[in-house]
């Protein structure tokens, strides 16, 4: 298609992978953030072969290798025993199934290496301190409102700004959000803090009664990544940046391993992060003739697969085809829903339903629902395996 002049909302993981992805086709890009500077939160992001080519697709192999951890394995343990209940071998398995590595990547780091990538391309592409209201659509063009009453039309416009997108919920309608009863901790802790043998470069998920904690390292090592998920009844904000006292991170793992207890031990005690993690039923048509969404403003998810950000870098990978392969930008869009509608959902719906296998009350049947799903198996077979870049498009 002819060179078009692209918007997107917002400068997440998703938006600049998408921006990324089409400048380098030649379209213009402008992206509207928010925020009055350009940043990610102080966690890790796992990010599986599915997305790793993608990446390395905009020239960020270097980028990723010198900054992340190539775990080994991805170990399922027993909360309290810390038995070994099943592992997902990563490392140069996971490679050569898959043709891309496993990483774990610091998101500031991961956040800093895109915009880097994108501002390479176009130094001026990125407009901060500009909150996206809505959009008006004719056939011949659409127009981005911004906060500030200005308007900026243009061929197509992305909403990739996130769980509460503005421009989902003109396209989409107000969708309710449904409390999953799961919190999120997220906490870093410096490698010198920690007891030598604390962890190998692995990720472990640690499961238990209504609760588990996923931990990994981040910059070769140096950094500690935990993020635990109990169940709470009451409903709390959904902010990333909700600071929450240490105690309670402390009360919800009683009696968890004393390996668990000597990271919460560790933790800086005015560090604790702590978060609702909310359910959005998935959406078929997330598009209309000129605007579409990507990453979490089409699709939310529950963190359990370790997947949001890699589907919505998928995503830009994909829509970027579309572009590639269409006449015009309706025909495109549709072409990109329908090529992600039901992977992105399956994410979503399997996402759910490991929070329930992991926090299996009982330990012998945790430990048969661990073989009997064999999710190493699962998982390569139909997440991993994926490849944006040459899925063939219908
Ligand atoms: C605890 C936890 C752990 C996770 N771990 C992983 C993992 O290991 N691997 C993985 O792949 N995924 C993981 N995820 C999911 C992942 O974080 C998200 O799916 C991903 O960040 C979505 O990217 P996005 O670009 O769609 O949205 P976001 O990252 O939310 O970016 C949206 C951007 O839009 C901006 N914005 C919002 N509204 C507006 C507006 N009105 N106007 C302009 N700008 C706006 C925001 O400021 C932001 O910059 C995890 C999530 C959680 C909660």
């Amino acid at each position: 298609m002819k060179q078009l002049n692209v918007m997107i909302a917002g400068a997440g993981l998703g938006g600049l992978v998408a921006a990324a992805s089409l400048l380098r086709r030649g379209h213009k890009v402008r992206i509207f953030e928010q925020a009055a500077r350009l940043g990610e939160v102080g966690a890790g992001v796992q990010q599986s072969a599915n997305s790793a080519k993608v990446l390395y697709s905009l020239g960020l192999r270097d980028a990723l290798e010198r900054v992340s951890v190539k775990p080994q394995s991805y170990e399922f343990r027993r909360y309290d025993t810390g038995e070994l209940m099943h592992a997902i071998p990563f490392a140069a398995a996971h490679e050569r199934a898959h043709g891309a590595p496993y990483y774990h990547i610091h998101r500031a780091d991961l956040h800093s290496m895109l915009v880097d990538c994108v501002l390479a391309l176009d130094p001026n592409c990125i407009t901060l301190n500009a909150r996206v209201t809505g959009f008006t659509e004719t056939d011949q063009q659409v127009s981005v409102n911004l906060a500030d009453g200005s308007s900026v039309s243009g061929d197509l416009l992305i909403g990739a700004d996130g769980i509460r997108s503005a421009i989902r919920a003109q396209i989409v309608g107000e969708t309710s959000v449904n409390y999953t009863g799961y919190v999120a901790w997220r906490l870093t802790v410096p490698r010198e803090r920690l007891p030598v043998d604390i962890m190998d470069i692995v990720g472990q998920v640690w499961c238990g009664p209504k609760n588990h904690c996923v931990l990994y390292w981040l910059r070769g090592g140096e950094i500690f990544n935990f993020v635990g998920c109990p169940e709470r009844q009451a409903w709390e904000d959904e902010s990333w940046t909700q600071s929450r006292p240490w105690e309670e991170l402390k009360a919800d793992y009683a009696g968890w391993h004393p390996k668990i207890q000597a990271i919460l031990d560790a933790v800086d005690r005015d560090q604790c992060y702590r978060w609702a993690l909310n359910n959005r039923a998935p959406v078929r048509n997330w598009s209309t003739a000129r605007t579409t969404l990507l990453g979490d403003a089409a699709h939310p998810t529950l963190p359990f697969l370790a997947q949001g950000a890699c589907i919505a870098i998928e995503d830009g990978a994909v829509l970027a085809r579309a572009l590639e392969g269409s006449a015009n930008v309706r025909d495109a869009l549709a072409l990109y829903q329908r090529n992600r509608v039901d992977r992105t959902a399956r994410v979503v719906n399997e996402s759910t339903e490991h929070g329930g296998l992991y926090h299996i009350v009982d330990a012998d049947e945790m430990r048969a629902a661990f073989h009997q799903r064999n999710i190493a198996k699962e998982r390569a077979e139909w997440l991993y395996n994926y490849d944006p870049l040459t899925v063939p498009l219908g």
